[in-house]
């Protein structure tokens, strides 16, 4: 499969939100297989947030009037345009990012499947609901979800079609507009989405693309949405939370991690280590998700190890386009460094590397190969902060409670994997990990079981994406209630006095229905 050609990059190049294009300085993209130019990119300036913002406004208010039934077919045509186009738009985010061919098409089935369950689902979750009211017959008390106003995406290059597109769906789905700004790096990716919801029917102004650097695009639109969806670093998030908490609106991050995953003496070996080899390698590593420390009972360490090792020894390590091939480079010159960095200080004080452990120039200018260390320590920087790349400590412990509570022992909780010999054991250790995802038997797969909620727990997010909480924090909540027949303020044929005297005896009566 061929590298994208250069009109596909001009056409989308198009969709950008930025009135005059040519007037502004631009970016070089690359193919990050080869360093080789893709096309220029249009950087945003304070402007063109200004003029974003105020085309997203006026496009909100008449957007919130469509049907939610539309709003949903918008969102299944989009779907079934994923699936139609799958190739080509795996090639462009495999161009963008270095990514192998099935983690480029795990991110767009995702992305699809996503679609899929909020259309299905959006509608009923969205709709307004009759609760309980303070008085049968007499009081109708509804809740209704109205849209925040402007909703801000700010998404990182690792999943750049999942993490933009994905988490912007939910938002103009409940009748938000919505302004995207993707990552300097992989601005195309979040274009190529864009215009397919464009053709299965979304308003221009309902969803804009706006490339542009993290310190200005970035930051203006955190000073001006309504809500603010941010997937990225723990130290950014932090910054952008406070933006958003000086004004009281809602903010949501997908921040970092350092996931665990254990694995039990009566776990089935050969299973788990080919399960860490996709949980701890997919997509080179750069996945928030994936595993970094692998806690292992000591009287199975060995064999996981050998096992481990073999499993990671037959995976392709190449650039291209073919699905035969299991892990691609990294994004970029300064991610190798980062790993290098964690490695090479592992190494130095005294980290024993079972495999890998070097960069690989020979295949491209960013490509580390797939890395397992042991004895790793805790004066070692890799031992608590997050590599974000293909490396992964393995550590023996005596029990699956010391498993447990060094699993525990991190400032993250994004994710963790478990592989135990029963359901029950398995459930019972997962129950036990403070983390907003958990997967027995597998390495991330509650990402794509999209009514599970997941995010982070401690320094690794703020609320959630998926489910009903990934489509209801872009809405506010209200309670409308209405009564009819007698006012409880009192009547003039029927006095508030009488009304407060019947009020403790009703009350009492109403105490035989449930919930009273
Ligand atoms: P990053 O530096 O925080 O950048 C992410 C996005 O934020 C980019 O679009 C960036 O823009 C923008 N940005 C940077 N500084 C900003 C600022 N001061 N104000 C506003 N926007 C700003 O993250 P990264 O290091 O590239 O991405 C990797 C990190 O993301 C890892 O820690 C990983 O764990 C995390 N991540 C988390 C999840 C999750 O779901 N939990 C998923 C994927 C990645 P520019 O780069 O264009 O300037």
């Amino acid at each position: 499969m061929p590298v994208p050609p250069a009109s596909t990059f001009a056409r989308l190049g198009q969709l950008v939100a930025i009135d005059k294009p040519s007037e502004r300085s631009s970016r070089s993209i690359v193919e990050v297989f080869t360093g080789k130019e893709l096309a220029q990119v249009p950087i945003g300036t304070e402007e063109d947030v200004e003029a974003a913002l105020a085309r997203a406004r006026a496009a909100q208010k008449e957007w919130a009037k469509t049907s939610l039934q539309s709003r949903a077919a918008i969102l299944r045509r989009f779907q079934t345009l994923v699936f139609q186009r799958i190739d080509e738009l795996a090639d462009i985010v495999q161009a963008e990012t270095g990514k192998a061919r099935p983690s480029a098409v795990e991110e767009l089935l995702f992305v699809a499947t996503a679609a899929g369950w909020y259309s299905a689902n959006g509608p009923k979750i969205l709709k307004d609901k009759r609760v309980q009211p303070a008085f049968p017959i007499l009081v109708d008390a509804r809740v209704r979800h109205l849209p925040k106003g402007v909703v801000g995406v700010i998404s990182p290059w690792n999943y750049p079609m999942a993490l933009s597109v994905q988490d912007a769906n939910p938002a103009w789905l409940a009748g938000n507009a919505v302004i995207m700004k993707p990552d300097s790096q992989t601005p195309f990716s979040t274009l190529a989405l864009a215009e397919l919801l464009y053709e299965a029917g979304l308003p221009r102004d309902v969803l804009q693309t706006l490339p542009g650097s993290g310190q200005v695009v970035g930051n203006l639109l955190a000073e001006n949405v309504d809500y603010l969806m941010f997937t990225g670093s723990t130290a950014t998030g932090k910054t952008l939370a406070e933006l958003c908490g000086r004004r009281l609106v809602g903010f949501s991050g997908e921040l970092g991690g350092k996931n665990p995953m254990i694995v039990t003496a009566t776990a089935n070996i050969r299973r788990a280590a080919l399960g860490a080899t996709r949980a701890c390698f997919s997509n080179s590593g750069q996945l928030c998700i994936s595993i970094e420390r692998i806690y292992v009972q000591q009287q199975v360490f060995e064999q996981f190890a050998n096992e481990f090792v073999a499993q990671t020894r037959a995976m392709r390590l190449a650039p291209g386009y073919e699905a035969d091939i299991d892990m691609g480079s990294l994004i970029s010159e300064s991610q190798v460094k980062t790993v290098d960095n964690h490695v090479t200080d592992a190494v130095s004080k005294g980290a024993k590397v079972l495999f890998g452990g070097k960069a690989r120039p020979d295949l491209g200018p960013c490509f580390y190969e797939p890395t397992i260390l042991s004895g790793v320590t805790e004066d070692m920087t890799l031992y608590k902060e997050e590599t974000f790349g293909p490396v992964v400590s393995l550590y023996p412990v005596k029990t699956v409670d010391e498993a447990i509570e060094r699993a525990n022992d991190t400032r993250y909780g994004l994710n963790a994997s478990v592989w135990a010999g029963t359901w029950r054991e398995g459930q019972e250790i997962g129950s036990q990990i403070y983390a907003g995802s958990v997967n027995v038997n597998e390495g991330f797969a509650a990402w794509a079981s999209h009514e599970a909620p997941c995010g982070g727990t401690r320094e690794s997010g703020a609320g959630r994406r998926n489910g009903a909480e990934g489509l209801l924090k872009y809405t506010e909540t209200q309670g409308l209630v209405t009564e009819r027949f007698i006012s409880l303020s009192g009547e003039r044929w029927f006095p508030v006095k009488l009304l407060r005297a019947l009020l403790p005896p009703l009350l009492k009566f109403l105490r035989i229905f449930p919930g009273r």
